[in-house]
């Protein structure tokens, strides 16, 4: 993301599910800054840490297939331990552990219902432990169903894009830089965001990359004929580049812009001249 001011922490939890999927093992450093959940990207458990939020599993009407996988894990872990296990359909988060003082709380997908006791063992290892050889097997196994994954129903589209402006067509920027600097071949959706100025706000967000879905989202406030259009190429150059750099970990750290992010940001052929808009007219435009 690019902020006016400071960099703002991100939230890849705050987009909606569409067509664009990524199947990943989301198996998060047990050193995770946001706290016990191994997911920190997942829905569940932006709303499970969101005040007001509880999220329950229901005591009835659960299907067998979860009781004997929940019974078969929780014969493996260490005494005074409970387990509350649930089966899902997430494609995102195959496997969320939390971990509460005296209960784990598992989300697993569907594909583990039934698993052989090699499994089980390696789901309870990477539960108590988050156990490197465990969770190898358990990547294994998701790659082995990962066919069975992808044809789970999906979710129903909750975004709206709206890629044209009244000054700027995102889609068009987008298209072309994705010819000049990726030879085509970056896949992103991208929109203009929602219109949200909020007064005491240090720092504005001007661009978003949301990992999970792929999309871009610009402020709307650079939609005016005011903003030149190597600003507005810009702010979407440098999400584009989000979608080719990972994010890394170093520790407890996550680093949003890399050495090689950074160096390719400066391949932009207006770099110098967009810094320096920004620098002088962000705080007008935001109204600051
Ligand atoms: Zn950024």
């Amino acid at each position: 993301m690019l902020n006016g001011g400071a960099e703002a922490t991100p939230t890849g939890a705050e987009s909606a599910y569409v067509d664009a999927r990524q199947l990943t093992f989301r198996f998060a450093d047990s050193d995770d800054a946001d706290g016990a959940y191994l997911a920190p990207v997942s829905r569940w458990a932006a709303r499970a840490t969101s005040p007001g939020r509880v999220v329950r599993i229901p005591a009835c009407g659960r299907s067998l297939e979860e009781i004997r996988l929940e019974q078969a894990v929780a014969a493996h872990l260490p005494p005074g331990h409970g387990l509350r296990l649930a089966l899902t359909d997430n494609h995102y988060n195959i496997v969320a552990v939390r971990r509460d003082p005296s209960t784990y709380v598992v989300r697993i997908h569907r594909i583990f219902a039934g698993a052989e006791p090699r499994l089980v063992r390696a789901v309870a290892r990477y539960v108590v432990h988050n156990d490197r050889r465990a969770s190898g097997v358990l990547g294994e196994f998701i790659e082995r169903h990962e066919h069975i994954i992808s044809r789970t129903p999906r979710r129903p589209r909750l975004v709206k894009l709206r890629a044209a402006g009244r000054v700027y067509d995102l889609q068009d920027i987008f298209d072309r830089l994705n010819q000049q600097y990726f030879e085509g071949t970056l896949r992103a959706q991208i929109t203009w965001g929602p219109a949200v100025f909020r007064a005491q706000q240090r720092s504005i967000k001007m661009g978003s990359f949301s990992v999970e879905d792929r999309i871009i989202r610009v402020h709307p406030a650079l939609d005016r004929a005011e903003v030149p259009l190597f600003f507005v190429e810009w702010i979407v150059f440098h999400e584009m580049l989000h979608g080719r750099h990972e994010i890394r970990r170093s520790g407890r750290r996550r680093c949003f812009h890399p050495p090689e992010f950074l160096a390719q940001e400066r391949e932009f052929a207006n770099y110098q001249r967009a810094s320096t808009w920004e620098k002088e007219n962000v705080d007008r435009l935001f109204g600051r």
